[in-house]
C-alpha cells in the first residue's frame, strides 16, 4: 500500500513537471532582459594556436599569385603587403619581406629599402583607402617581443579612429572589427591600383 502511495506521488510530481516545461515552452516571452549578441561560430576556426598551419603563412603566400586567399594583395621583387588574418582594426595591414627572414639585420640593402619603400607605400594606401584619424605602426622583433611568427620579419600598420577601442580586447583579447577580410581585401587591391596609377 505505502508503494502504491509512493508511486501515484512521483507519478503526480512528474506530471507537474512535464506541466510546467510545457507552459515554459508556450511562452515566448520568459528571457526577462534584452541584448545585443554577435554570434560569428565561423570565427572559431581562426582561434589562435587550435590549428597550426603547416609552414610559413607567409612564404606560402609570397610563393603564391596575390589573392584573397593568400591574403597578400601587392608584391613586389623583394616586399608584399597582405592583410592580418587576425585584424586589430579594419584595414590591419603586414608589409613584410618575401625572403623568410627573421632578423632585420640580415636583409640585404636592396631587400631592406624595398621594404621601407613599401612602408611608406602602405602609410599611402591607408590613408587614401581608410582615412583613419592615426595609425599604429610597429614591428615585433624575434618571439620575445611579441611576434607570433618570429621566423618572419613583418611590420604591423593599423589604421585607428577616435573611439575605436571597445571593452572585448581588454576582456576576452577579442576585437570586433566590422570590415569582413574579403571586403578589405577588395578595397585594399583597388586602393593600390589608383595609388599606382596616380
Ligand atoms: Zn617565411
Amino acid at each position: 500500500m505505502a508503494k502504491k502511495k509512493m508511486a501515484k506521488k512521483n507519478r503526480s510530481v512528474n506530471a507537474g513537471k512535464s506541466r510546467k516545461l510545457v507552459s515554459l515552452q508556450a511562452d515566448q516571452n520568459i528571457w526577462p532582459l534584452e541584448r545585443d549578441v554577435l554570434f560569428r561560430p565561423d570565427r572559431f576556426k581562426y582561434v589562435r594556436k587550435v590549428i597550426q598551419p603547416q609552414g610559413c603563412v607567409f612564404c606560402a603566400a609570397s610563393g603564391a599569385e596575390p589573392s584573397v586567399e593568400s591574403l597578400c594583395f601587392y608584391q613586389t621583387k623583394n616586399s608584399m603587403m597582405m592583410l592580418n588574418k587576425f585584424p586589430y582594426n579594419s584595414g590591419h595591414i603586414l608589409i613584410l619581406p618575401r625572403r623568410h627572414v627573421g632578423d632585420l639585420t640580415l636583409l640585404s640593402d636592396e631587400e631592406y629599402f624595398d621594404l621601407q619603400s613599401l612602408v611608406r607605400t602602405g602609410f599611402h594606401l591607408l590613408e587614401h583607402v581608410y582615412q583613419p584619424g592615426g595609425l599604429n605602426f610597429g614591428l615585433n622583433h624575434g618571439a620575445v617581443a611579441g611576434a607570433g611568427i618570429p621566423d618572419h620579419l613583418h611590420y604591423h600598420l593599423i589604421p585607428r579612429w577616435s573611439g575605436d577601442l571597445n571593452f572585448f580586447p581588454l576582456i576576452a583579447e577579442t576585437k570586433a572589427v566590422i570590415e569582413s577580410l574579403d571586403q578589405s581585401f577588395e578595397k585594399l587591391k583597388i586602393g593600390m591600383k589608383k595609388l599606382r596609377q596616380s
